[in-house]
This record gives structure tokens, C-alpha cells and sequence, in this order.
């Protein structure tokens, strides 16, 4: 999983380094005469400044990108902020100055899908995960809780308990308490479990600031546990299939 273009903003011209949504092999590139940009009301306010440079100001924005496969060619719309940075060109006799734009995304349609989720992974889980995605962007904490209900699910579908019967009542069962509950097989997993929590726990607190880079982290180790719950349970049967046919008859392990 490349995080890097996840964290930048991106310019007009040249490729992206977005993946298209919809095929997820395709990159990202705006699409011709698509860009709006314009100034806020709050920043043309402040041109009667003496200090007020076109670089201070404040931009949104509205353009399409387009996915460079040609078999697939979808379009994405994109929203947020633009901002003006000074560049200067010293290829010229005399070096040239010039105002670049660039935009930081606040919201994609369809959202981009930051990493590709395993097939095998259960409906309930993987739109936990596509939420997070969509909310990605815009409200980073948000996001980070959409991959705490995520893990919840994931818990759930490994038959780890979800209440407790106490006195003829049911209490639910605190997520760190589960993730201690999960089978010893899954013990090389606790450490990813309890990583993804932590920075859920931080996105539902109003108080702790979580930002994109930190959502990133999460989506990083959600991969990887995504992979070894899913990808290495559908692998395990397969590989005892290989080893029964290769001895042809039962094997001892
Ligand atoms: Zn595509």
C-alpha cells in the first residue's frame, strides 16, 4: 500500500497518484477544462491588506478526474480547498515567476478506495471499511471509528463472544476485552487488533486531534490483518489439500 499520494495535494496537470475506484489498476488524472477554482469571500476581503500576497489566500475547488485504463475510463469528482504556492522557473534567460495551484481533497464521488480490500473479506467488514474510505478526506476521526466498528465485526466473525450474561442481564463486552479473548491461534494478531483500537479509540474522543496521517497508519495495519485473518484461513485449507494429495492418503500433523 502506497500512503503517499494519500497525504500530498495534487496539481492539474500530470497523473495523479490516486487509484481509480473502480477498476483499482487505473491511476487518476484531472480531466481537461474540469477545474473550478475560485477565491472565498473571507479571503478577497482581506485585498486591501498591505501584507496580502495571492499565496495567502484562501481557494475552493471543484474538478473530474479520469482513470487513464481505457477499459475502464471512470470519472470521479472531487471537492476542497486550492492553494497558491509561488514557482519559479530559472530555465529562462531571466528566471519566471508564477503562481501554481494545488488542491488538497475534501471529498471524492465515488470515494477512492486508500487500499484493496481482500475479496475474502466478509460483506459487513468491508463496508465498515468502504464508510471509512468515504469519510477518509473530509473527518478524519470518523474514519478511524468506521474501522473500529470494522474490527468489531471482524471479531465477531472469528466467534469471539460480543456479550456477557451476568445476574440475567446481558453486558457487552468491551472491545480490548475481546481482542483478549481471541483463540491462541490468532495470537501473532493481537498486537494489529490493538493497534487499529487505539487510534479508533483516539477518533471517538472529540478531544484528541487525529489527522490523515494517522488514519494512514491504521489503514496500513488493517491491510495486513485483513490478510492473515482472510487470505492465510482460505490458504491453510488449500495448502493441507496439497499436502493429503501429495501423500495420497491421511497425514499426521
Ligand atoms: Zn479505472
Amino acid at each position: 500500500m502506497d500512503t503517499e499520494p494519500y497525504k500530498l495535494p495534487f496539481q492539474e496537470s500530470g497523473l495523479t497518484g490516486f487509484l481509480c475506484p473502480r477498476c483499482e489498476k487505473g491511476r487518476l488524472r484531472v480531466k481537461k477544462d474540469t477545474v473550478h477554482c475560485e477565491e472565498t469571500q473571507k479571503s478577497r476581503t482581506q485585498h486591501a491588506n498591505p501584507q496580502f500576497e495571492p499565496d495567502s489566500g484562501e481557494y475552493v475547488y471543484c474538478c473530474l478526474l479520469e482513470c487513464i485504463n481505457e477499459v475502464c475510463e471512470e470519472v470521479v469528482a472531487s471537492t476542497g480547498i486550492g492553494v497558491l504556492s509561488l514557482d519559479v522557473d530559472f530555465q529562462a534567460d531571466s528566471p519566471r515567476e508564477s503562481y501554481v495551484t494545488s488542491f488538497w481533497p475534501q471529498y471524492f464521488s465515488p470515494w477512492l478506495k486508500v487500499f484493496r480490500v481482500p475479496e475474502e473479506t466478509p460483506l459487513d467488514v468491508a463496508s465498515e471499511i468502504d464508510r471509512s474510505f468515504a469519510l477518509f478526506f473530509a473527518d478524519p476521526p470518523s474514519a478511524a471509528n468506521h474501522l473500529r466498528i470494522a474490527l468489531e465485526r471482524i471479531l465477531t466473525c472469528l466467534k469471539v463472544r460480543r456479550y456477557n450474561n451476568s445476574k440475567g442481564k446481558r453486558h457487552i463486552v468491551r472491545l480490548h476485552d475481546r481482542i483478549g479473548l481471541l483463540p491462541p491461534r490468532y495470537e501473532k494478531e493481537k498486537d494489529l487488533f490493538l493497534a487499529i483500537k487505539w487510534i479508533g479509540n483516539a477518533g471517538s474522543h472529540s478531544e484528541e486531534k487525529l489527522s490523515c496521517d494517522d488514519v494512514l497508519h491504521a489503514y496500513t495495519v488493517m491491510e495486513l490483518l485483513l490478510a492473515e485473518i482472510f487470505i492465510s484461513r482460505h490458504a491453510r485449507p488449500r495448502s493441507l489439500a496439497k499436502s493429503i494429495n501429495k501423500y495420497k492418503g491421511p497425514i499426521r500433523i
